[in-house]
């Protein structure tokens, strides 16, 4: 727990330092919530339908189409995409616009430990978030999907549109692994959500945020970003429950536009769930579709 809570508290430091999206958590939009607004015009209606088409036949990777309500807030290039992660984990993984037009004020939602067998949260978990129109990325552990129960839960997860990503076979300290282990520990948890969805993951997430040279390189031979995260709390002792969560969620200091919100699998976090979309909604934020975020390849520059 301790290195979770250095490494934590090192990302952070580290991020409010240097990203360009220091001074966005003092500009909360004065947009009203996408999602709350169904007072939607034709033209826009029209305009995100064809948008979705667009992404459709663009998207030569299989990828879905966003499906949540995305127009208020983004708009979408020629390949579907509004979005990109900062590509340098060790800084930070924030979400920054593609295109000047597009909202700063958004936030990612990312569930890690799905689908944490044998008491599973992962569908209670979607389910609040299609109530709320909200898409969010769930990352899995392989060990997790040994048994029909993982799986169906899973393919009933992605089939209701959600994005599934990779967070390896065992939750390993992958810094104490070989390359040929941490390649097993990958590879395996890819084969297996493409072998469910019939899509490979774009999105990796390495246990305790612990990596090396050779998670990256393993990353770019399968396809995928490697994506550490800007804040959670559902896994400190203090906020082990669903009131104390909602409430440090929505009010702390490291929320701000692009902020990329790491959950887990977790009673306690399906319970504060609701109210964490609520707060954030009412401070005039947007919870990014990560079907609209394009990924790219990890940068291999030397880590310091
Ligand atoms: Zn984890």
């Amino acid at each position: 727990m301790k290195r979770i809570t250095l490494l934590f508290l090192s990302l952070l430091l580290v991020g409010c330092q240097s990203s360009p999206h220091a001074d966005s958590q003092n500009e909360i939009s004065s947009n009203q919530e996408n999602a709350a607004n169904n007072e939607t015009s034709e033209e826009t209606e029209a305009s995100s339908e064809e948008n979705i088409e667009e992404a459709d036949s663009a998207k030569s990777d299989g990828t879905r189409s966003a499906w949540t309500d995305y127009s208020a807030y983004a708009e979408l290039d020629e390949e579907g995409y509004g979005y990109y992660i900062h590509d340098d984990p060790d800084v930070s993984s924030e979400i920054f616009p593609l295109h000047t037009t597009n909202s700063e004020d958004v936030l990612l939602f990312t569930f890690d430990d799905a689908p944490q067998m044998p008491e599973a949260y992962s569908l209670e978990i979607a389910k609040t978030l299609k109530e709320k129109d909200v898409n969010a990325i769930f990352l899995v552990n392989g060990m997790y999907l040994e048994e029909t129960e993982g799986r169906d839960m899973i393919r009933e997860v992605y089939d209701m549109g959600f994005e599934i990503g990779n967070h390896t076979q065992t939750h390993a300290n992958l810094r104490e692994l070989t390359y040929d282990q941490q390649y097993e520990e990958i590879s395996q948890t890819s084969q297996m959500v493409e072998e469910i969805t019939g899509e490979k993951p774009r999105w990796f997430r390495p246990p305790f945020g612990l990596f090396n040279m050779d998670t990256i390189l393993i990353c770019n031979e399968l396809g995928m970003q490697l994506m550490t995260w800007s804040f959670g709390y559902d896994w400190m002792d203090e906020y082990l429950d669903g009131d104390a969560l909602a409430e440090v969620s929505v009010n702390n200091e490291y929320l701000r536009g692009g902020a990329n919100i790491l959950m887990h699998d977790r009673s306690w976090t399906s319970d504060a769930l609701a109210r964490m979309i609520d707060g954030y909604r009412e401070k005039g934020y947007h919870i990014v579709d990560p079907l609209i975020i394009k990924s790219q390849e990890n940068s291999t520059a030397p880590m310091q």
